[in-house]
């Protein structure tokens, strides 16, 4: 976030009122969604509401002691993150302060009001290495040179949106800090290495694709069965316990991204604290690098009141946009929406807004959807293909699905990941329940997955949903009378549901081996378990009793496919032996 300058400064306005983090003003020469310092400390604050001669602004700071009677000071301009390098191994504020500057600058770890610090260092020098040279045509967007910003990702310099192009009449390589000018067009356009975005415009992109690449996630349950697109979005619930930390540090490290921003609107308190201090100790497993090397984190730290959720979500994602504009798939995770809608809400009742469902303003299904149409497969205004996908958690008080949050995410979001308590109680994880989750993604994805993985992929597939909701519906009846009065092929699709549930559906983060499943292995695992299938129903048919084939010594070794390095060999020689067992027996 940009310091005003002076010269932008409009008229002063005075307080008039103050009611939490919403603040009313007087005599205030502002638009709608304007930046403005509010009181003799010049909190940071939006302009949400204009009504004749009162000004109603969202203030993200602490507004305790502050009084009417003090400034108000409008900036003239929207809410603005800074763009360039620097950005990646971040860990931001709301209004992308960064943490550790902020922290020097405060000598502690609890931000003081009224702080500004710049997004991005100004100082530092970067190695710039031009792509284009002097006498090159260049249009807004295009790449003109390259920094090498962390050991994991190269930052491209670009030719910012609001810039009309033409001919390079300037550039070199070199040491430069990011208000420097590296390159120079015949127009007298310069640009630096800086660029700025106002956070609730969607920045431009050549055109929106229907996604087909998966993001592959390394987790069987994710890409087997309810698959996210590059591009895609998907909302997780998270009740407390369930695994949503595991499962969102599952995807940050695994996932098939480039970029990862990560935003937490979290409570005050710790939900956030452990986030900045777990994300720096992780590794890259793909490059051995710290993960940090290849994320954002935006952290709403325990001072900041709850309209600083807001201003975290904008933020992120218009970071995530300007590195998908350098040609990156970036995943942007979101923990948690909810908490952003209490934010909603408790502005709302403070502007006395006619209120909506459980007491959240009638908008929330309108800001939502704003937020996850950000995300997206582009081409991007320079040709590049890149995409952002967003997976939002939500923590529905109680684990109560029906709530107004989950049910408009629902209506926006294509994946649904339904985190279970009950499933976690009993160690089954990750703790996704399968019978309510879903993606809409799965038949566009398909081919990508039939020309990558299998020709049978999809079909695979279906057999094990229908395994597993055979299971659910014997399961009613097995309560009832007990599973010895079922039939003996029921009894029989309940062991292979079991093994569907053990050794496809569970997966260890915390094993070296199986905490990452390829698409392959995740297919391997799953033919394992047919192949099985279809000799035990042969052996049933052949007379077999259904215990004897449940007893056979090599099918509990299916469970143990996901912890095997040389998992081909191992599956190979497990068809090969229950094969082998279940023809013995007759
Ligand atoms: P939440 O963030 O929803 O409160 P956590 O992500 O902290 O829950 O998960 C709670 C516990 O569940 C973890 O400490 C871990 O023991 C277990 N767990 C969750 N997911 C997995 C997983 N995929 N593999 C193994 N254990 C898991």
């Amino acid at each position: 976030m940009s310091q005003a300058t002076q010269d932008s400064v409009r008229e002063d306005g005075v307080i008039a009122s103050v009611s939490g983090p919403v603040v009313t003003a007087r005599g205030l020469d502002a638009r709608m969604n304007d930046v403005v310092y509010v009181g003799d400390e010049g909190l940071m604050g939006e302009v949400i509401e204009i009504e004749g001669d009162i000004t109603t602004i969202q203030v993200y700071e602490e507004t305790s002691g502050v009084g009417p009677g003090e400034p108000v000071e409008s900036t003239g301009e929207p809410l603005t993150v800074d763009l360039g390098p620097g950005m990646m191994d971040a860990i931001y504020d709301g209004v992308q302060r960064p943490l550790d500057v902020l922290e020097e600058k405060m000598n502690s770890a609890f931000l003081d009001r009224g702080v500004d610090a710049p997004g991005i260092d100004l100082e530092k020098k970067w190695e710039f290495e031009p792509t284009v040279s002097v006498g090159d045509e260049v249009a807004s967007g295009d790449v003109v040179g390259t920094v090498p910003e962390t050991v994991t990702i190269e930052h491209k310099v670009m030719v910012p949106p609001d810039f009309e192009g033409g001919e390079v009449v300037a550039i070199e390589d070199g040491e430069f800090s990011v208000t420097e000018t590296v390159a120079e067009l015949d127009n007298g356009e310069e640009i630096t290495m800086h660029q700025e975005w106002p956070v609730r415009q969607a920045r431009p992109a050549a055109e929106k694709k229907t996604p087909r690449e998966p993001l592959v996630s390394g987790q069987r349950i994710l890409d087997g069965l309810f698959p996210i697109a590059k591009g895609g979005t998907a909302a997780i619930p998270g009740p407390f316990g369930s695994g949503k930390t595991v499962t969102q540090h599952q995807l940050a490290k695994w996932a098939d991204a480039d970029i990862v921003v990560y935003v937490g609107c979290g409570e005050r308190g710790n939900e956030m604290t452990e986030v900045i201090e777990d994300f720096p100790e992780l590794d890259d497993p793909k490059t051995g690098n710290p993960l940090m090397a290849r994320t954002c984190l935006i952290a709403n730290t325990s001072n900041m009141p709850v309209a600083a959720r807001e201003s975290c979500i904008y933020t992120g994602i218009t970071i995530a946009e300007y590195y998908r504009d350098m040609g990156y798939d970036v995943a942007l995770m979101a923990d948690s929406t909810s908490r952003w809608a209490e934010a909603m809400r408790e502005i709302s009742s403070r502007l006395e807004e006619m209120p909506g469902e459980e007491g959240y303003p009638a908008y929330l299904a309108a800001r939502l959807s704003e937020f996850y149409e950000r995300a997206g497969y582009f081409t991007t205004v320079n040709g590049e293909e890149g995409s952002v996908s967003v997976i939002g958690a939500v923590s529905p008080p109680g684990g109560d699905f029906s709530e107004p949050v989950t049910q408009n995410t629902l209506r926006i979001v294509k994946t649904f990941w339904a985190l279970d308590a009950d499933l976690a109680e009993r160690r089954h994880f990750p703790a996704i329940n399968w019978n309510e989750s879903y993606s809409l993604y799965q038949e566009q994805l398909d081919p990508w997955f039939v020309e990558n993985v299998e020709d049978d992929w999809a079909e695979e597939r279906q057999w094990a949903v229908d395994v597993l909701d055979e299971e659910n519906e014997l399961q009613e009846i097995v309560q009832l009378v007990g599973k010895d009065a079922l039939p003996e092929d029921q009894q029989l699709t309940l062991e292979i549901a079991r093994y569907l549930r053990e050794a496809y559906l569970q997966q260890n983060a915390f094993h070296p081996t199986d905490t990452y499943c390829s698409p392959e292995k995740t297919y391997g695992i799953l033919t394992a378990i047919h192949a099985f299938n279809d000799e035990a129903f042969k052996a049933l048919e052949a007379g077999v009793p259904v215990e004897e084939i449940q007893a056979i010594e090599a099918a509990p070794r299916l469970n143990r496919i996901g912890v095997q390095e040389d998992w081909e060999a191992y599956i190979e020689d497990l068809k090969a032996e229950i094969t082998e067992q279940l023809r013995e027996l007759y």
